[in-house]
């Protein structure tokens, strides 16, 4: 790199498309790595509960009794009244969707011919408003409509982790 693409004006660099063939014949450096990164990750005294029971396969929430909300996911603490929360609450693992969108792109950034569905769920039992963010699943696209009634569709629990994916996806409810 030259002094004046760093003391100069910026320079606009024209982006370069990538195709097979300039992958094929390496006019384009590319590598793969696979790093063995391990981390812990302090939960708190809220999440770390909400984990736990979703490795049960229930859903809790927490009070807070000065504005009368059941929030999920779970706080100690309330944003609202600037207080801890008071009690823990089951709620269902039943809800509405809230929003959602069709995703033709998965996290490896590759395209999906069949959408991936994230939604917010607003759970049944919590505040209005109060959601998670999921998948929605046994649904054709065509057929989701805000307002939907879903239930959550559990792993067995020997396959849970005590994680949010322990919920495989959310599906309707069909009247
Ligand atoms: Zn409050």
């Amino acid at each position: 790199m030259d002094d004046e693409a760093i003391l100069g004006e910026p320079r606009v660099l024209r982006g370069t498309a990538l195709n097979q063939a300039a992958l094929k014949r390496r006019e384009v450096f590319t590598t793969s790595y696979s790093p063995n990164l391990r981390y812990a990750w302090d939960t708190g005294e809220a999440i770390g509960r909400y984990l736990e029971e979703l490795k049960q396969g229930r859903l809790i929430a927490r009070l807070c009794r000065k504005c009368e909300r059941v929030m999920i996911p779970p706080r100690i603490f309330c944003e609202r009244c600037f207080r801890r929360t008071d009690d823990w609450v089951y709620v269902k693992d039943t809800g509405k969707v809230n929003t959602f969108s069709l995703c033709y792109v998965n996290w490896e950034v590759r395209r999906l011919n069949r959408p991936e569905i994230p939604a917010v769920i607003e759970v049944d039992g919590a505040s209005p408003g109060m959601g998670i963010l999921h998948l929605l699943g046994n649904v054709a696209p065509e057929d989701v409509r805000v307002g939907m009634s879903v239930r959550a569709v559990w792993k067995p629990p020997s396959r849970r982790t005590g994680s949010i994916t322990d919920i495989a996806h959310w599906k309707p409810i069909r009247p």
